[in-house]
């Protein structure tokens, strides 16, 4: 079959990025293929309308520059002036922007709000968050990315691995091989150093350790792992440090049953709120989380191959669609997709993951 999922494979800003550099020598990327490709998105609401694409594009440039000003409370340190969050920050400039241009149309005003909003609940998919409410305006701004625009690896990001051990001498790198203790053996002087034990049989000797492990699995098995125990800070650091849930769920369709869709087109845009309040990412104003309102966090629903749907969703309601089966999703995403397209001739998916 073919793989829907490779994990990692975007480079995000290829300007002065050792790994875009590397990828390219290795002939991992192709930075000429699909730029000619115009990105074709259709903007549907939850009444069944349209945005406008020109719409779209106009509150997109107006989203990303309010992103800009809101990281540069971090890189001028601005003064907060009693705001905490990128979210609130978001919210209330949004507001001055639409009251300011558009002081008696509420339509105007309306649809750009719900363009705003499907914005931000990508964003929480960007920054694997429940709520933009949750992230620090101070300090949003400390995540740089490069410039020059996104790459993608096609066969994802392995390969990059693969392709540096190929470089190094045969036995430096050794895959498949769990690291179960750390023993640091004392001492700061020559010869002393770390024992590193994976399971019974092997252990290596060496003067020091670079550990890499994901934070998940330091919080984890960070007490057995190391001998002796890292130093309290370290741990309460660790657990103080967290992660957000986010997924992504495909819907699969017979061979030929997408022509529901224009064949040029790349992504429907998801506008939930035409009622033009802020129902979206509103922090602990949010309802909670249940069968009937989970869904509307999937933002968008992306063509990733001719017959192939993705969505995305992070937060609770991401954790809520895990408690979920597969053939329910399915039902939800596929009475999405008829509502928001005003077409109740689209097929049933063959199958969905996530
Ligand atoms: C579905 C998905 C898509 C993504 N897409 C992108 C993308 O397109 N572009 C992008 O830039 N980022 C992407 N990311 C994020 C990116 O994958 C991570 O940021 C990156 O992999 C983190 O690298 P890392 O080296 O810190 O951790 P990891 O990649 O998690 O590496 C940690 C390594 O430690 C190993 N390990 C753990 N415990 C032990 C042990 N006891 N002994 C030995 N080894 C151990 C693990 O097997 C793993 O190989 C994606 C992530 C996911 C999940």
């Amino acid at each position: 079959g073919n793989v829907l999922e490779l994990g990692a494979n975007w480079i995000h800003g290829v300007l002065t990025n050792p790994v875009f550099e590397m990828a390219y020598k290795m002939g991992l990327v192709n930075i000429h293929k699909g730029k000619s490709r115009t990105y074709n998105v259709m903007a549907c609401t939850d009444v069944g309308g349209f945005v406008p694409v020109p719409v779209v594009d106009e509150v997109r440039r107006h989203y990303y520059q309010l992103f800009n000003v809101a990281c540069q409370y971090h890189t001028l340190r601005s003064p907060l002036n009693g705001l905490a969050s990128v979210g609130e920050f978001l919210r209330r400039e949004c507001d001055r922007w639409l009251a300011d241009n558009w002081p008696t149309d509420g339509a105007e005003r309306r649809r750009r709000r719900v363009v705003f909003a499907q914005l931000m609940r990508r964003e929480t998919s960007i920054c694997g968050v429940d709520s933009l409410d949750e992230l620090d305006l101070a300090e949003i701004g400390s995540y740089a990315e490069l410039p020059g625009g996104n790459v993608r690896i096609d066969d994802g990001y392995a390969n990059i691995v693969a392709g540096i051990a190929d470089q190094l001498p045969e036995g430096v790198v050794e895959l498949g091989r769990a690291v179960t203790r750390i023993v640091w053996e004392g001492g700061e002087g020559e010869g002393e150093g770390v024992r590193v034990e994976c399971g019974e049989e092997t252990t290596y000797r060496c003067e020091r350790v670079l550990v890499a492990v994901s934070l998940g699995y330091l919080q984890r098995h960070q007490a057995a792992l190391f001998d002796p125990s890292l130093p309290e800070e370290k741990v309460a650091a660790m657990s103080r440090i967290g992660f957000g849930n986010v997924n992504k769920l495909f819907l699969e369709f017979a061979p030929g049953e997408m022509s529901f869709l224009d064949p040029t087109l790349h992504e429907v845009l998801m506008l939930w709120g035409a009622d033009g309040e802020w129902t979206e990412d509103a922090g602990d104003r949010k309802p909670p989380v249940t069968a009937d309102n989970w869904y509307k966090k999937i933002y968008s629903f992306k063509v990733v191959a001719p017959n192939v749907l993705c969505g995305w969703l992070a937060g609770r309601e991401s954790e809520f669609m895990e408690t979920l089966t597969e053939d329910e999703v399915l039902e939800t995403c596929w009475a999405l997709l008829k509502r928001f397209l005003t077409n109740p001739d689209v097929p049933r998916p063959i199958s969905c993951k996530r």
